[in-house]
């Protein structure tokens, strides 16, 4: 069996489909996503009616919950609150509704998803170093566990002699270890790398492998211009951060 992890997708549609249909061409049968399934993207709405048809097993985002949440939008800058009213906009009652009612946290056979840390994820911390990925791993019960958030993949891995982390391609589960694993972005990466990134778990192998899929972003491009969304989206598509 072997599953395709998705995250932060954000209104990508371009993204969205190149990566289903590289998964499609590697045998993955299972789909589970990280959330930020919208927001900074064009295309918010046809990004969620691709997941809720997946069916599969999903965790709420930061920027799900700005959108899905009428919360006041202080605190944020004022072209990204102008972003999330644009989206809001988008979306009917119901697909707000859908996205309110997601898990922060959820078990997937004998892997744990979270958006951002298994510690208070409702927080939404950034994972960049061992300390961060420290307080995730007391809360971790599954020997994996994929996140996102940071939009860039790095994984930390506890072994009885302490942390590491780092850049990864692939990597063999072994026992008396933990993983914790950012799946990269889907639809913005930010780790200079433009290709969208997902993440294939083979779990009969214990295989877990980035994947990174070219995607048409011109067309991305020229929807965000389009939408009169900040022209900033559109140039960081292309630079990969
Ligand atoms: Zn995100």
């Amino acid at each position: 069996m072997k599953y395709a992890i998705l995250s932060d997708i954000h209104g990508n549609l371009e993204a969205l489909q190149a990566v289903l249909q590289d998964a499609k061409q590697q045998g993955c049968t299972h789909y589970v996503c990280l959330g930020d399934i919208v927001g900074y993207g064009p295309n918010p709405r046809e990004c969620l009616h691709v997941i809720q048809e997946l069916n599969c097993p999903t965790v709420i985002g930061n920027h799900d919950e700005y959108v899905a949440k009428d919360q006041a939008l202080t605190g944020f800058n004022p072209m990204a609150a102008d972003g999330i009213k644009w989206t809001r906009d988008q979306l009917t009652e119901a697909e707000k509704n859908w996205l309110r009612d997601l898990k922060y946290v959820r078990t997937v056979d004998p892997f744990t998803i979270v958006h951002a840390t298994l510690d208070l994820p409702e927080r939404w911390a950034y994972v960049f170093d061992k300390l961060a990925a420290a307080a995730s791993f007391n809360y971790q019960h599954t020997a994996v566990c994929f996140n996102g958030h940071t939009h860039v993949p790095i994984a930390f891995i506890r072994t009885p002699a302490g942390i590491q982390g780092g850049l990864y391609t692939r990597i063999r589960i072994e026992v008396a270890r933990k993983y914790f694993i950012n799946v990269g972005s889907v639809g913005q990466p930010r780790d200079r790398n433009p290709k969208a990134a997902y993440v294939i778990f083979d779990l009969p192998n214990n295989l877990i492998e980035l994947r990174r899929v070219e995607y048409d972003l011109t067309t991305t491009q020229k929807k965000i211009r389009a939408a009169g969304l900040p022209e900033s989206l559109a140039q960081r598509l292309e630079q990969g951060r």
